[in-house]
């Protein structure tokens, strides 16, 4: 295969002034309007995206307001690159206006420059630089562009009920090499049919996927000694409790240490932690979904406790985290994230998850599970994208394993596959003060460029 990679740039400034021009359209989900079902952001950025490619001479589609795509090339079958216009909210701490794209030396400011506006520019200006040197590929390209992969990627779901699945694909949205493994994600909540302990109310957690930061507990007055003397016997806690009492309530505050639910080694989590002490204090009292998490959920990340510890090679250990404790006078529930690996069954999980907390009298309900990827590493795919690699940087593309869920989850053969030259929390993607590297990133155009070239191409 030739290196044609460095054609990208002799596009370099038009290209990244429209990765600046669709930065400075804000597209963070919104409410609703007609025909645009993620809000006027995301559909005003899907449309820029489509009217640029439209502009170069592209076949482009949109589909149902939700996602889009650009076609180049004959062939029966087809090449997709899988980026989103759609960004997380700005949050707190900017110095540089998210919204306005500010380029200073080396770098441009801006939500969504990694993330993964700068690459869906990239995967159009590879077209056009396909086009502009006149090759033909055998396969269809597709560049399919999504405005909802960052709240429940439900563009993808809708794109792919009305559109044709790629037969090679591969997804600029995460770091180099190339993420050819990510676990399995179930999400189970536990229930019990009312609140029957003596545990006035507890709240911990906003999401499934978060080690909780904090819990929150209200008992009755006349469990304070039990409380705070379980409180001081806590030699192997790991979180920080305070109290606070109104003469007739003891509320109760325990804080921890946030993390992502793929990692939760790296968090301490405070409804865990809060669990803990409630039974030490209380024992029965505490009612019985607090007492099952305390047996069987609270501390156990790797879940050996429900019986389902396992690992494998391709993609390590299975993970749980206890996202969210919801326990108020009418109702007592609590919801688990568990990241399985590649070669388990999230159906055999459930089973013997749904088994152990019957014994409890404890309800299971499977909300979700969100099979795992795998792709083989001797597979056209991994051998392409490796080949392209290696022809832009000299290197060898190593395989790395998530248990994070990528957008590449949404296809059926295929991966995550750069942008980051550097790992993603470098660019403070989802923080404050996003940035893309200019040299790094037009690093990534020339590999997505070689990498399209040779999927495309036989
Ligand atoms: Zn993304």
């Amino acid at each position: 295969m030739k290196n044609i990679g460095s054609q990208i740039q002799k596009y370099k400034e038009e290209l990244l002034e429209d990765v600046i021009r669709l930065v400075n359209i804000k597209s963070c989900r919104e409410e609703a309007k007609e025909g645009m079902p993620f809000g006027e952001g995301p559909a005003k950025a899907l449309e820029f995206c489509l009217n640029l490619a439209e502009s170069m001479g592209f076949k482009v589609k949109n589909v149902g307001g939700r996602a889009g795509h650009i076609e180049y090339g004959e062939g029966e079958k087809l090449v997709g690159v899988l980026a989103h216009c759609d960004v997380v909210p700005a949050g707190d701490g900017w110095t540089k206006d998210p919204f306005c794209a500010e380029r200073v030396g080396n770098r441009i400011y801006g939500r969504g420059t990694m993330d993964d506006k700068g690459p869906a520019i990239s995967a159009i200006y590879c077209l056009k630089a396909l086009k502009d040197l006149n090759i033909k590929p055998n396969k269809r390209i597709r560049v399919i562009i999504g405005a909802s992969e960052e709240q429940g990627m439900e563009d993808m779901e809708y794109y792919f009920a009305h559109e044709e699945m790629p037969d090679l694909a591969f997804s600029p949205d995460s770091e180099y090499p190339i993420c050819n493994c990510e676990k399995g994600i179930l999400h189970i909540e536990f229930k019990t049919p009312k609140n029957d302990g003596s545990v006035l109310s507890f709240k911990s957690g906003t999401a499934a996927n978060i080690v909780p930061v904090q819990a929150k507990a209200q008992i009755n007055i006349n469990d304070k000694n039990a409380v705070e003397k379980a409180a001081a016997d806590f030699k192997d806690k790991k979180c920080r409790f305070e109290f606070a009492d109104d003469g007739s309530n003891l509320a109760i505050s325990c804080f921890g240490k946030a993390a992502h639910a793929s990692t939760p080694e790296e968090g301490i989590n405070a409804a865990g932690e809060a669990v803990i002490l409630l039974c030490r204090a209380l024992g029965d009292k505490a009612g019985t979904l607090i007492n099952f998490l305390n047996e069987k959920v609270a501390e156990d990340i790797y879940g050996e406790r429900l019986g389902i510890k396992y690992r494998d090679k391709q993609s390590g250990g299975l993970t749980l985290n206890l996202g969210i404790v919801d326990i108020d006078e009418t109702s007592s529930k609590a919801v688990i994230d568990i990241r399985y690996p590649v070669t388990a069954d999230g159906g055999d999980i459930f089973a013997k998850i749904k088994d152990t907390a019957e014994k409890y009298g404890v309800t299971a309900n499977l909300l979700s599970d969100s099979k795992p990827l795998y792709v083989k590493e001797d597979s056209e795919l991994i051998t392409k994208l490796k080949s392209a690699y290696k022809t832009v940087t000299g290197e060898e593309a190593a395989l790395y394993s998530t248990g994070g869920g990528t957008y590449a989850r949404e296809l059926k053969n295929g991966v995550a596959f750069g942008a980051g030259m550097k790992p993603l929390s470098y660019y403070n993607i989802h923080g404050a003060d996003e940035f893309l590297e200019i040299d790094d990133f037009m690093k990534h155009c020339e590999i997505c460029l070689q990498a399209i070239y040779e999927l495309s191409c036989d």
